[in-house]
Formats: C-alpha cells, structure tokens, sequence
C-alpha cells in the first residue's frame, strides 16, 4: 500500500482522493479550509459540467482587446493596471496560446479527453457518496440575439465539432418553447445536450471528502508548504503543524498551487483569474436549464440556493481584495437574461461570491509527475473548467500512482512545457 500525501481539497483533491482509495492506497487529504468550503474554486463556480468547453480563454486577435481590458474595470475581463508588472509574464503567453486557428483547435483536442466523459463520472463519484441527485444532464443552452451571433463564433463552434460535440439548433420559437424564462432578446440558439450540471458543488465536494473519510482517508487541517526529499524521493509533505511522512504527494492546491510546484522543479506560470458569482434567493422566475448567453459571458443556473449567476475575469492576484462591483456587474445583467426578476428584488436575498481559477496561459491543466521528483504528481491548473475535468483528474492520478497507463494521452498536460 502506498502513502499517498493529497494536497488540497476542491474537485480536483477531493476525486484524486476517492480514485486512490479505489485503488487501495493510504490516503491523507491536507486541506486548511472546509472541504467544500468558499475559499475554494470548487464551491462557488457557474456549475456546469460542459464536455463541450473545449475553448481556450485565448483567441487569435486578442492582443487588439488587452488595452481594453485595462481601460475598463467592469468588462468581462479585467486587469488591475497594478498587477500588470507581475501578471506580464503571464499574459504574454495567454494571448500567444491562442493566436491561431491551429493552436485554439490543438488546445481543444487536448482538452477533451479530459472533459468527454465527465457528466457520467461525476454521476459516479457523486453516488457513491450518496448525492447522486447532485449530477443531472439535461443540457446546456447557448443564447445568442440572433443566428449571426452565433456564426460570430464560428471557430469555436468548429472545434466543437471536430472534437464530436453535437448540439440541436433552436429557432425564436423552439427557444421560447423551451426556456420560456428567457428575454425576448435571445432569437436563437444551441443546446449541447451531453452537458450537465453538479447543482450544488460545495455539497458535492463535501460529500466526497466524507465518503473518502469513511473509506479510510485521513483529513489533517493544515497548509502544505512544501516537501522534504532524500536523495531524489520523496519522504514527507512538509505542513505548518509538522510533516507528514508519505512515499507519493499530488499538488491538488488550484491556484495556490504555483510554490508547491515550483519547490519540486517546477517553474509554472499559474496565475489566478478570479472569477465572481452572484446567488439570488427565490428569483421569481424557473430556468429550465442552465443557459451561457453569448452576450454576458457568464453561467446562468439552477442551485438549491437559488440562481446562480457565475463569471467575470479578473487578472488581480490571489492578494488583492475582491471587487464587488464585478459581481454586481452579473447581477444587472441577470435582469437582462431573465426578465422576470424582479427589479425590487430586497438585498437579503442576494449573495456574491469571488473565487480563483487556477489559470495556465494555454488553459490546459498542469497534470503528471514533477520535474524534481518524480513521486509527487501534479494535478492544478485547470482554469475554467476544472469542475467538469475533476473527475477525469482524479481517474489519471491514481493511475499515475498506480503504475497504469492512463487512458489519455497526458503530454499536453506536462509541466516542462513551460519551460
Ligand atoms: C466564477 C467561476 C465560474 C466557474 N464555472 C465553472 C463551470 O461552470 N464549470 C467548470 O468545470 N469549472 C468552472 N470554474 C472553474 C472551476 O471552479 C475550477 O477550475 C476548479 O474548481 C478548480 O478546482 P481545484 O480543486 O483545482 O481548486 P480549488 O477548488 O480552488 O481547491 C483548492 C483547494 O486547495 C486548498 N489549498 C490551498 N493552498 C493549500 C495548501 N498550501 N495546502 C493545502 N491545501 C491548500 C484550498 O483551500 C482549496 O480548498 C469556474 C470558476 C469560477 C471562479
């Protein structure tokens, strides 16, 4: 049996730690916050587990729009102009990542295996911890005003389809028929019926680490911050209350994963995009499905607390304090999307969140053994779609641990690229 060190406890940490115990392996999760809690990624993301978000962030023409970004402190995306100095190195490498058709698509096919399958495993995992009513796919509607908006998209949409995602196109009236909630305003759109939704990831996670608990996993509340090796192996996780001796550690830290990489090789240009939600309580009105609307860059979805409405981009740190305004932002916005909330809505009912995405510049995770030392085994940097990917991770992991060949290809995902 091997002892297996596992760092943090969102999607990412939390599946690693369900696949290993599946495998036998002696597991200990550190984690300083609550499994579930809000200081993760995990808990406060639009809920959508989208086979189909193949896409990178970056896209071929991006570098006209940075000047923008900067100018505008409310736009879907955002820099801090005093996080600029620090951010460069990374934003330099984002807008390369996608400047081309060609690498948008390599991206895509590299980011699919991760994703195929995931409504399915997550479905799995999440009954196996006994909340399996968490997991549903009904579908994911893309809106956009009209069928030109879409065509707009045209390169992602290709992708797409090269990476066998369908979809079924709706007229003005099939949308309305389906998503009554909607405005008027959204004239067409897709719905990708393989994607899905964890309708309340927090409790999702939570549970995970509960069933890992009970099956035999060790939860330590406490930081890693680093490992303590001999001769090449690795011998403990070092925390701030003691080490824990191990023979193999994942970094499963999301965006505070960057320290721990780097103490064993790795140099990886992992920034935080932070990312904001907004909760309304009883919103007056009941999406039938989760909807993306092309002109909000944002999630829009069902949970048990309500309607949640996730996104923005915020290039800020993982220091700096949260802008609410970006969060409010979404909420105006929500009004646009589904006319029906009510303009009166009292503040009581409404929460806002912000979250870090654990970012690489290519959105591709950091997942495979480390440069330094080959018994710890990344698994961070999934950026924008790490709920979706987290159980497809989780899977790889333990056959990294294990010895197996993973059933995916995981070059793409390796550290040294950024080298
Ligand atoms: C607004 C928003 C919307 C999003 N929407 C979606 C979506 O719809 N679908 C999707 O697939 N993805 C989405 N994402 C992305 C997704 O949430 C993240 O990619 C994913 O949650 C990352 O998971 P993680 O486990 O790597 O990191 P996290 O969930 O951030 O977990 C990391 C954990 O590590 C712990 N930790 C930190 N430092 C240490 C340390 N030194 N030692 C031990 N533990 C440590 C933290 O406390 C935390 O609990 C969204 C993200 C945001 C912010």
């Amino acid at each position: 049996m091997t002892r297996v060190v596992v760092i943090g406890a969102g999607i990412v940490g939390a599946a690693c730690a369900v696949e290993l115990l599946r495998d036998g392996q002696q597991v200990t999760i550190v984690e300083p916050g609550e499994p579930g809690g809000e200081q993760a990624a995990s808990y406060g993301n639009g809920t959508l587990l989208n086979p189909s978000s193949v896409i990178p962030m970056a896209s071929p023409g991006l570098w006209k729009k940075v000047p923008g970004y900067l100018r505008d402190p409310l736009g879907p995306l955002t820099i801090r102009w005093s996080y600029l100095p620090r951010l460069w190195p990374w934003l330099h490498r984002f807008v390369r990542a996608g400047s081309s058709p060609a690498k948008v698509a390599a991206i895509g096919r590299a980011l699919r295996p991760l994703l195929d399958q995931a409504p399915e495993r997550h479905r799995r995992l999440a009954e196996e911890a006994g909340v399996g009513e968490l997991i549903t796919r009904q579908g994911v509607l893309f809106a956009f005003p009209d069928r030109a908006a879409f065509e707009a998209e045209a390169l992602a949409w290709s992708v797409r389809r090269d990476n066998g995602v369908k979809w079924l196109e709706l007229n003005e009236d099939e949308l309305r028929q389906r998503e009554p909630a909607l405005d008027r305003r959204y004239r067409f759109a897709v719905l990708v019926e393989e994607n899905g939704q964890c309708r309340d990831p927090g409790a999702y996670i939570a549970a995970l680490v509960r069933h890992a608990v009970a099956s035999g996993a060790v939860l330590v509340r406490a930081k890693a911050s680093g490992f303590r090796t001999e001769a090449g192996r690795l011998r403990a996780v070092v925390t701030d209350s003691g080490e824990i001796a191990c023979d193999r550690a994942v970094i499963a830290a999301g965006a505070w994963s960057k320290i721990l990489a780097e103490a064993v090789g790795d140099r990886v240009p992992l920034e935080t995009e932070r990312g904001y939600h907004v909760v309304i309580r009883d919103p007056g009105v009941e999406p039938r499905y989760p909807v993306m609307p092309s002109d909000g860059k944002m999630g829009c979805a069902m949970t048990p607390q309500g309607l949640r409405l996730g996104g923005q981009v915020e290039l800020a740190g993982l220091e700096a304090a949260p802008n609410w305004q970006r969060a409010e932002v979404l909420l105006a916005f929500a009004r646009k999307v589904y006319p029906g909330i009510p303009a009166d809505l009292p503040r009581d009912r409404i929460r806002l969140w912000m979250g870090h995405r654990p970012s690489t510049p290519d959105g591709l995770p950091c997942l495979g053994s480390a440069s330094g030392c080959p018994d710890v085994v990344h698994a961070f940097g999934h950026g924008h779609v790490g709920l979706t990917a987290g159980a497809t991770t989780g899977r790889i992991v333990a056959d990294l641990i294990a010895g197996r060949a993973p059933e995916t290809d995981i070059a793409p995902y390796a550290a040294a690229r950024f080298r």
